[in-house]
């Protein structure tokens, strides 16, 4: 079959030009430690999942998996759908997504905003039961959907390897002269770690890479906690490259979070864990410069109450 013709859209041409900052909220608990990261939140979308979203929509079309109204189906706890419905909307492409009911009022209501189609599935199932249910609609009715998979799409991981990557390896070596020591991420589809690990490591191979694992999910939105009986580990996560997982508490994770914020970061709870597990690895491992990204925007989080109450005194 003929591969679609791709429009040009500048609103996917916008993803991944955004700011690599130093995060001084650190400085008084690891004056030590350079801590840079991206801010991601500046995405199109609001989100990291803005960088795999597109490179693996665009793939598709070219592929011709979309042709004849073929829409695009994937599972998503939030970040990813919305991207997701925000390109689908941008390139003509009809999305349907397959998403747990307890779902945020804003997430749900900004995806349906876009067109997409939302099948909710029962929140007491979990997130995983959203997956195979994804699954079993692409197998049910191959003529109707295809199914992206962000947990298997190579393209996912490789959205991080051409870009997030580049631009964390590029901007620490020109403002340091040093590549960073270790890159810190969290794990929902594993294409972060993944993707940056796999560049990061190819550079130079003495770069550490910890994986931050919150203690509870969905209390961090994205992430999820490994190694649980029964859980799915990602296809696309590669594991060799982790060389130490650090747990992040959530009252951790959230005091950090309103810091980022008086420093000019609004950004989202993960964003909080990611920069906490930076900070204790720079202490305890005596880490000089560390990589880490901020996955997404402090508004996405306001019905949540996450700044109530937080004045900035
Ligand atoms: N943080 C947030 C806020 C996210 O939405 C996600 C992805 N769902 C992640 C982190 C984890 O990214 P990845 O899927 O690349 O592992």
């Amino acid at each position: 079959m003929a591969a679609m013709f791709v429009r040009e859209s500048p609103l996917l041409g916008a993803v991944g030009h955004v700011p690599l900052v130093e995060i001084t909220a650190i400085r008084a608990l690891a004056p030590a430690c350079r801590l840079f990261a991206t801010v991601e939140g500046l995405n199109p979308g609001g989100s990291i999942k803005d960088r795999p979203v597109a490179r693996m929509l665009l793939k598709a079309m070219q592929a011709g998996h979309l042709d004849g109204g073929r829409r695009l189906l994937d599972s998503s706890s939030g970040n990813a759908g919305i991207s997701y419905a925000l390109f689908g909307a941008a390139l003509g492409v009809p999305v349907t997504l397959v998403v747990p009911g307890n779902a945020s009022r804003e997430r749900l209501d900004r995806i349906r905003a876009s067109g997409a189609e939302l099948i909710l599935t029962d929140p007491l199932e979990g997130y995983d039961f959203a997956i195979g249910e994804a699954r079993r609609l692409s197998r049910e009715h191959p003529d109707r959907y295809w199914y992206c998979d962000q947990y298997s799409n190579p393209e996912n991981w490789r959205a991080h390897y051409e870009t997030t990557g580049v631009a964390l390896l590029r901007g620490i070596t020109s403002t340091t002269g040093r590549p960073p020591d270790a890159f810190v991420a969290g794990i929902g589809t594993g294409g972060t770690l993944t993707g940056v690990g796999r560049r990061l490591k190819e550079a130079h191979p003495e770069t550490r890479i910890i994986a931050a694992i919150p203690d509870v999910f969905p209390g961090i939105e994205g992430l999820k906690p490994l190694g649980q009986a029964g859980d799915l580990v990602p296809a696309i996560l590669d594991e060799r490259l982790i060389d130490r997982r650090v747990p992040v508490r959530m009252e951790d994770a959230i005091p950090m979070c309103h810091l980022l914020a008086r420093t000019g970061l609004f950004v989202g709870p993960s964003s909080g864990a990611l920069v906490h597990a930076a900070c204790r690895v720079a202490l305890e491992d005596g880490l000089r410069c560390i990589a880490t990204v901020l996955p997404d925007t402090g508004e996405r989080y306001v019905s949540t109450g996450l700044w109530s109450g937080h004045d900035g005194r």
